[in-house]
């Protein structure tokens, strides 16, 4: 069933969520996009979780994108000997790249990563941990880094490190994530999402493997550390979608500054026709309480109103104790939003605007219409989801629906905001018959009703891409 939210809900799929059963109930409450995790596990681990959610899609008569993380450049410590160790404020603690995997200890650990010494020098705080535990480097000797601790805590084995302010210079593509690129491609997925992306240029590579793969799967570009702040719009525009990654994001950037690049993100995003996702401890408390907090729900809420596409859980329902609450709740608290925002946030910059082509004019005259109509429903027949795409970077509350053979296409809509896939084959049927069988469809899945006007988008010549060249306003009769 097609719901009225707008605002889409991305799904990480994990322990918690692998009982079918468990994800089936996800799905009904709402689901829109299942995010396989390259950070944990194996291929295998993913192919069963992607014919899980293909198997329950089937099961609910719904498309559910899937979108895959890689796994990216995280610099992590390696491990300790006698496990955790708690680090005093004040003591010294000593980074060492030539250190043995376990042999940590209160004093010292290892690092993978070579090259940290040559990226950080003296004056330099690193945060271990999320930021849990804070180490200001006091001098760096071959493959030490000396440091005193800032802020202490508790530390465990693999644990994630980061440079405040960024410029660490590993890429952005390992060698792991290119082997995932290629499953990915193999498989159909969807989205891949690039981690630590620094640039437009790590995006295009990764669009360059996908495709030489054979897939055709989009690139969310996660922004997540400073230099993709530095570069924001070269990387917005070389992706298709975009994540504000606020756990790496708010650790590089410093969290106070959060708030703010998450409403610029979103904004630049959408001014720019790509879609954006709002990730990361939405609904953390959830991890162990069967209802959200106050502050997460306005989170969540507030997510809603600066404009994302899309909202993601992460450990909520990847390993949380309340996964299918977690997605009832994401998808309560976003309807609740959606009745308010509307006209206030409108922008007026396209008013100026040339547009790129007939597809981008076309889908902003059927807003402006919708806008000033009492019209039902927008059907936009497409190949690619350009016009829908299109359609959806303008506010409004009429339904898009995305009528398309190609299930590619339908996993792709699955996080546009507004968007809805229906399948569709438009065969070679004469203009009257092909309206009849449009009203049916809409009919049939009770998306209308008889005397209602809906807009239609279409091209001259079905099966063409990019060829969308006219809107309709069409009012729906069974004759
Ligand atoms: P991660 O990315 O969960 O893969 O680290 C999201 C983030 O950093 O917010
Ligand atoms: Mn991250």
């Amino acid at each position: 069933m097609i719901g009225l939210r707008r605002t889409k809900i991305v799904v990480t799929l994990g322990p918690a969520t692998d009982d079918p059963a468990v994800f089936d109930r996800m799905v009904q409450e709402g689901a829109d996009v299942a995010r396989i995790n390259a950070s944990h596990g194996t291929q295998a681990d993913h192919l069963r979780r992607l014919e899980q959610v293909r198997a329950a899609a089937r099961r609910a008569d719904r498309s559910i994108g899937v979108l895959m993380d890689l796994g990216g450049p995280k610099i992590r410590i390696e491990g300790f000997r006698d496990g955790p160790v708690r680090l005093e404020e004040g003591r010294s603690f000593t980074l060492d790249t030539a250190l043995a995997p376990k042999a940590g200890t209160v004093d010292e650990v290892g690092v993978a990563y070579q090259d940290l010494p040559r990226d950080v020098s003296a004056g330099d705080a690193l945060l271990l941990a999320d930021g849990q535990v804070v180490l200001d480097v006091v001098a760096v000797n071959g493959t030490r880094i000396e440091c005193r601790v800032r802020l202490g805590g508790e530390l465990s084995d693999r644990k994630g490190l980061n440079r405040q302010g960024g410029g660490i210079s590993a890429p952005a593509l390992s060698e792991k994530d290119k082997d995932d690129i290629r499953f990915g491609a193999e498989q159909g997925i969807d989205y891949i999402a690039v981690s630590f992306a620094r640039d437009a240029s790590d995006i295009s590579r990764a669009r360059a493997m996908v495709r030489s793969a054979g897939g055709a799967a989009r690139i969310v570009a996660k922004i997540e550390r400073q230099e993709a702040i530095t570069n924001l719009a070269g990387i917005i525009d070389a992706a298709d979608a975009v994540m504000v990654a606020r756990g790496d994001l708010g650790v590089e950037m410093g969290y106070a500054e959060l708030t703010g690049l998450q409403k610029t993100i979103i904004y630049e995003s959408r001014l720019r026709n790509r879609v954006v996702i709002t990730a990361t401890q939405m609904m953390e408390s959830m991890i162990q309480n069967p209802v959200p907090t106050r502050a997460e729900v306005s989170d969540v809420a507030n997510a809603v109103m600066d404009g994302t596409d899309a909202v993601m859980l992460s450990a909520e329902t990847a390993m949380g104790r309340y996964p299918i609450k977690a997605v009832r709740a994401m998808a309560d608290v976003i309807e609740g939003a959606e009745k308010y925002e509307l006209t206030h946030t409108s922008t007026r910059h396209r008013v100026e605007k040339v547009f790129a082509g007939s597809e981008e004019a076309i889908a902003m005259a059927v807003m402006y219409t919708a806008n000033h109509m009492k019209v039902r429903a927008i059907v936009a027949l497409t190949e690619t989801g350009a016009t829908p795409l299109f359609m959806s970077r303008i506010r409004a509350d009429i339904p898009i629906y995305a009528f398309t053979g190609h299930e590619a296409t339908r996993g792709r809509v699955t996080l546009y905001r507004g968007v809805y896939p229906v399948i569709f084959d438009v065969g070679a049927a004469t203009t009257e018959r092909l309206y009849h069988s449009i009203f049916a469809r809409l009919l049939d899945l009770r998306l209308v009703e008889r005397g209602d006007l809906v807009i239609l988008t279409k091209g001259e010549q079905s099966g063409v891409e990019g060829g969308t060249n006219s809107m309709q306003i069409l009012k729906v009769a069974l004759d």
